[in-house]
């Protein structure tokens, strides 16, 4: 009848009301501790989405690497024009130029950039050398994996290739390589996501110790993309 109520039935908006206070402060919780946390001011601030993770089955074609946002973008350096008039191969067999991607300034973890290119192809595709030269170092490490260190004939720059899968039977330290040359193979050593075998490919400038551990980075991007 109108006007009369059930007992109890101002117990549920109550409850909503309840429900909506203990949301509201979480709320403003979490809002003030981000704010005293992150040292920012409370602006709006757009939170991109996760990116959309592909469901099994995984696809023929290995998806790029994980990669964090873009750091603080560089100055675009134009390659030093030696080593751009030297036509560097493409040192993942079977890759055209036009499938390379430019991810030589993308962060990685601790504040790193990448200072590399990564290349996607199939496991145990034949890493070839990009230039001629010397292989200098053969060396393991925890986030490059099997990595090969290789001077041109100059010795003015290193070529370092990481996530090897194996080196190619008979490489070793010191040995003389040729443009071509097959020194090894794709894989996921090191830290390299299992599900995508690529070939982390840089370039640097040595300094006149030629220590093969120093150097200043160059990008193979504009390098490579006018290569063969
Ligand atoms: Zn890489």
């Amino acid at each position: 009848m109108a006007g009369e109520k059930k007992p109890g039935s101002w117990k549920v908006p109550l409850a909503g009301l309840g429900g909506f206070i203990l949301g509201a402060a979480t709320v403003l919780l979490v809002v003030t501790l981000y704010g005293r946390f992150s040292g920012r001011t409370r602006e709006p601030r757009t939170v991109s989405p996760p990116p959309p993770v592909a469901a099994s089955p995984a696809p023929p074609v290995p998806a790029a690497p994980p990669s964090a946002p873009a750091a603080t973008p560089r100055p675009a350096v134009p390659p030093p024009a030696d080593l751009a008039a030297r036509q560097l191969l493409i040192p993942v067999q079977g890759v055209q130029p036009q499938a390379l991607q430019d991810t030589f300034d993308d962060a990685r973890s601790a504040g790193r950039v990448h200072d590399a290119i990564d290349i996607l192809s199939p496991r145990n595709t034949p890493v070839l050398a990009a230039e001629g030269g010397r292989i200098v170092k053969l060396f393991t490490s925890d986030k490059g994996g099997l990595t090969i260190y290789q001077f041109d004939p100059t010795e003015t720059y290193s070529y370092y290739y990481a996530h090897l899968e194996r080196y190619a039977p008979g490489l070793a330290e010191g040995s003389p390589v040729t443009r071509g040359q097959v020194i090894g193979y794709v894989g996921t050593s090191g830290n390299a996501p299992p599900n995508t075998p690529h070939l982390h490919f840089a370039i640097t400038r040595l300094t006149p110790q030629k220590n093969w551990w120093q150097g200043e980075a160059i990008n193979p991007y504009p390098i490579l993309r006018r290569g063969r």
